[in-house]
């Protein structure tokens, strides 16, 4: 006499069982409740795995026909100690608890998720669909007729066929193959036994609607783990899901860790006599950047706003700074008439005197940028190299004179 039935119930079984039934009852339900088929039964599968556990381990067994549920939880330290459902299915189905192929894991399926930074800033859910191999639910995975299968004859069984080819006099080299004759599941079902669902083959394809979080503040090449997702396989342990994320370019904005650096383009006139600008960001605000009055914004200077990078995706509350790197735009040229005027407010430049000698040379269109590329190609560098340049194989310090 048991003290509950609770466990043989969800089970559909009798409490004076055989194990065979007991497992045979499982596969079953275990099959059928498994989130891949049904994603919202996961109380079921639940309650099916803990059951099945429990029922499935004479010690523990004997504990829950004494004393119930409640005297299991305690013996487990109080509702504690029980594996995951998905490691009982797998454990199940590599063949029992203890099975030397459980290490044997199907390989992981490797996807690129591309994304937007504004999807890295906010975070973002996203539904995928991706084809995947789950154990076929008609044969249980077994590929046919219960006993129709024979271990395969070439591989003896093992999946493997081992070669050994002559690569050099006296020297061989062993390389191992999948065999075909099982296609290396080990065993062959005769045509008239095999499963019509799965042709024989244990597993069928299914398309699987995923939702994957994307986090705030995650970056590029992120990869996203999605454990036991992978194609399943009898004896099999199944893959992971993994999601390498791409972050895709932005047109205003580059990213550098937790900072983002932006680039923003005044007019010498803005440069000289101030500017305002809106900047949108990556979550649609517009924030308003300046200069203060008098302020004169050089060519290539930088700000930054506290604050307006990216977030931390340890902690997305907070965040890092935005970098602004000003470009300014010089005219091409200035109507003559004008100049003294222009001349008239700027700061009065020193006087260099001409030496009655001086010889007038011509200057042409150089780009300082590009030769020091060339130069440092063939340099190693000591870090103070960016004042200085290769000329000829001499070195040429670059001053600041000031002569009057
Ligand atoms: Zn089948
Ligand atoms: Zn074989």
């Amino acid at each position: 006499m048991v003290f509950e039935t609770t466990f043989y119930d969800i089970l559909g079984v009798q409490p004076s069982c055989t194990p065979e039934e007991l497992k045979k009852a499982y596969r079953k339900l275990a099959l059928k409740y498994h989130p891949d088929k049904n994603p919202n039964e996961g109380e079921k599968f639940k309650q099916i795995s803990m059951a099945y556990e429990v029922l499935s381990d004479p010690e523990k067994k004997a504990i829950y026909d004494e004393g119930g549920e409640a005297a299991i939880k305690q013996g487990a330290g109080g509702g504690g100690g029980f594996h995951s459902p998905m490691d009982i299915f797998q454990m199940f189905f590599n063949g029992g608890f203890s099975g030397r192929k459980s290490e044997r894991k199907t390989s992981n399926l490797i996807h690129t998720l591309a994304v937007t930074l504004e999807e890295l800033y906010t975070g973002t859910k996203r539904k995928l669909a991706l084809q995947k191999n789950v154990i076929c639910e008609s044969c249980e995975g077994i590929g046919g007729k219960r006993g129709a299968s024979q271990k395969c004859a070439p591989c003896r069984g093992t999946g493997v066929i081992t070669k050994v080819q002559k690569i050099a006099p006296g020297l061989v080299q062993q390389c191992e193959e999948r065999c075909r004759n099982c296609r290396g599941l080990g065993e062959t079902i005769d045509d008239k036994d095999r499963c019509k669902e799965c042709n024989g083959r244990k597993t069928v394809r299914v398309r699987k609607l995923l939702e994957v979080e994307v986090l705030k503040g995650m970056m590029d090449e992120q990869r996203i783990v999605l454990q036991g997702e992978g194609d399943q396989e009898p004896h099999h342990r199944p893959g992971d899901i993994v999601l390498v994320l791409e972050e895709k370019p932005h047109p205003v904005f580059k990213r550098d860790g937790q900072d983002l650096i932006a680039h923003v383009q005044l007019q010498l006139s803005e440069a000289l006599c101030g500017f305002q600008r809106v900047i949108k960001t990556l979550d649609g605000r517009d924030i308003v950047i300046q200069s203060y009055p008098g302020e004169v914004v050089k060519h290539h200077s930088t700000k930054c706003v506290m604050g307006e990078g990216m977030p931390l995706l340890q902690m997305p509350g907070e965040k890092g700074r935005l970098i602004i790197q000003f470009v300014v735009v010089f005219p091409d040229s200035l109507p003559p008439e004008i100049v003294p005027e222009i001349r008239k407010c700027l700061p009065t430049p020193p006087q260099e005197p001409i030496p009655e000698d001086g010889e007038e040379v011509n200057m042409m269109d150089f780009s300082l940028e590009q030769y020091q590329k060339a130069s440092e190609e063939g340099n190693s560098g000591d870090g103070r190299d960016s004042d200085r340049f290769h000329h000829g194989g001499e070195r040429v310090h670059m001053q600041t004179c000031n002569t009057s």
